[in-house]
């Protein structure tokens, strides 16, 4: 039913409208978030790298430092390792460097010479850790991989410088151990995460993949194995990478590898952090957008029905036009921006005027009577049939030209037609608007007259038969007629017997010697003579 009379334009356009507006809040929010979602991941990224790499320069310095103290305290003892105050420079040393949990020294067969802790010094115990056997056996500067320290029982990676005398002998090396379950430099330097509160965090890792700062403690020490990140950092390289971490959350990692100590710091940021601030912000997008695309919906939604309307209305007239109708409402006025519209109300209106028109004159030349404009007999008798339905009374009185045919024979055809046209202009002037005045055929003529008395029906006629016969005519002469004058209800129940009726007494009219009004019989009355 819809489809057949199809959809209306207001509804079509409004409809159209909230689609697109619909699609743009739709199409601009994924694109808006794509390139939010882009933009963050890569800022994040950054923050992360310019934070890893700026750890790495100060864990590398930090380092440096470190051996350096450590090789210039190694030259100070290593000119006589019996020097008394020996134990004291360590521990100066060790207060003013705060890089180190502990310092010690220890000889080339691993005894434990000096320790910065009190409670190690002076043991003489030889050690047999693993970071004393591979200091011993390199003989070098090294940092060792995270071990077990033999004395003080605690997870340990150790920096350690050889001591080496004036003749060139090695005496064995001084070890500064950072202690990786307590405060040390990697907290001191790491403390500091860009932004702890989104589940960022950062932490280092050896060159043997080994952790050595994790922010969850159980972890330090862990070897890390498949991590392309670690596989990436003991390969020597910095760089940024979207991993997965041990518990199989999405991050995005920055990491910088540190040159002195081959280490590598890495900080990741939760992908989703990054997605969920992108999805806020285009909500927030939205959100703003929204009061916006509600004025101009409410704006379009105006102008479509300003554009509309008059389309509406004058299509629902248009719709109502039949021939029942055509007299009927009136053509809608209509104030439209549209230029369609206007054209369509101009169009429609000259179609519904000549409809009209033809309408209204073709209605008139069935109803009258082409030469004297009177109304003709099928006419009349609708309006008897209908007074007779309502009950109505009036008077009927016909007439009819005496001696008519001997007007056309010695005047012409033509003259009686000037006769004929006499007569009704002189009927119309004669009667009142409510008299019902028809050109029954030829030369005879019958006049409705709404009364309830008979009298005034009675005058009329006379009237008309007076004027006749006292006016002259177009001929010249004066043409008199002959009337029968009959009433209903008075004298005829029904619109047959009221003709007979007044046609009879036209007949005795003109039996009487024309010029006459002759008066229907009431009932069975006989018939009253007025002249
Ligand atoms: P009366 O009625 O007095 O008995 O005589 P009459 O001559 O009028 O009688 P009749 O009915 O025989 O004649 C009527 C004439 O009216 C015949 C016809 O030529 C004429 N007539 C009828 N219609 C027209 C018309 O439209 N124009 C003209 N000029 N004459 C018409
Ligand atoms: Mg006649
Ligand atoms: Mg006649």
């Amino acid at each position: 039913m819809l489809i057949k009379r199809g959809i209306k334009l207001r509804f079509a356009v409004n409809a159209l409208v909230l689609i697109t507006v619909i699609a743009t809040l739709i199409i601009s929010s994924f694109i808006a978030y794509r390139s939010e979602k882009q933009s963050l991941t890569h800022m994040t990224f950054q923050l992360n790298q310019v934070y890893t790499d700026k750890i790495a320069d100060t864990v590398n310095s930090l380092f440096m430092n470190m051996k350096q103290s450590l090789a210039v305290t190694g030259e100070f003892v290593a000119k006589d390792l019996n020097k008394p105050n020996i134990y004291e420079q360590l521990v100066l040393f060790q207060r003013s460097n705060t890089s180190f949990n502990s310092l010690f020294i220890i000889d080339k067969d691993g005894i434990l010479l000096y320790h910065s802790d009190p409670e190690q010094n002076a043991k003489g115990i030889k050690i047999v850790s693993e970071g004393t056997k591979e200091a011993l056996r390199e003989q070098r500067p090294l940092i060792s991989k995270p071990y077990i320290s033999a004395t003080t029982n605690k997870l340990i990676v150790m920096v350690s410088q050889p001591l080496v005398d004036e003749e060139g002998q090695y005496l064995g090396f001084i070890g500064g151990a950072i202690r990786l379950h307590e405060t040390n430099i990697f907290q001191t330097v790491l403390g500091s995460v860009p932004d702890n509160t989104n589940g960022s965090y950062a932490y280092v890792v050896s060159s043997s993949g080994e952790l050595l700062y994790h922010p969850d403690p159980d972890r330090i020490g862990e070897k890390i194995t498949g991590n392309p990140v670690i596989n990436n950092l003991m390969a020597g390289k910095s760089g940024i990478q979207r991993i997965e971490n041990s518990q199989g959350v999405d991050m995005l990692a920055s990491y910088s590898y540190i040159k002195e100590s081959g280490w590598g710091i890495v900080a990741q940021t939760p992908t989703e952090v990054v997605l969920s601030t992108a999805q806020k912000l285009v909500m927030k997008m939205m959100l703003y957008m929204l009061p916006a695309l509600f004025v101009i919906m409410a704006v379009i939604y105006w102008i479509v029905g300003k554009l509309s309307d008059p389309l509406a209305k004058l299509a629902t007239f248009a719709s109502m036009l039949s021939p029942n109708h055509s007299g009927g409402d009136e053509l809608p006025r209509i104030d439209s921006l549209n230029y369609e519209a206007n054209e369509l109300h101009k169009a429609l209106g000259r179609a519904v005027r000549h409809f009209r028109y033809q309408f209204d004159s073709l209605s008139m030349e069935a109803q009258t009577d082409p030469l004297t404009g009177l109304y003709n007999r099928r006419t009349l008798d609708r309006f008897i049939n209908s007074w007779i339905g309502q009950r109505s009374s009036f008077s009927i009185i016909l007439m009819d030209l005496d001696h008519f045919k001997l007007v056309n024979d010695t005047y012409g055809h033509k003259v009686g037609d000037e006769v004929l046209k006499f007569l009704s202009t002189s009927l119309k002037r004669l009667l009142s608007e409510n008299d019902i005045i028809c050109r029954f055929g030829g030369e005879e003529f019958v006049v409705l007259v709404p009364n309830e008395q008979f009298d005034i029906g009675l005058q009329k006629a006379e009237l008309i038969r007076s004027f006749m016969s006292d006016t002259e005519s177009p001929t010249g002469t004066k043409v008199t007629l002959s009337i029968g004058l009959a009433h209903y209800p008075g004298m005829a129940f029904s619109a047959d017997q009221l003709f007979r009726k007044a046609d009879d007494a036209l007949y005795r009219a003109k039996h009487s010697g024309r010029n006459r009004v002759e008066i229907a019989s009431y009932g069975a009355e006989p018939i009253e003579k007025v002249r």
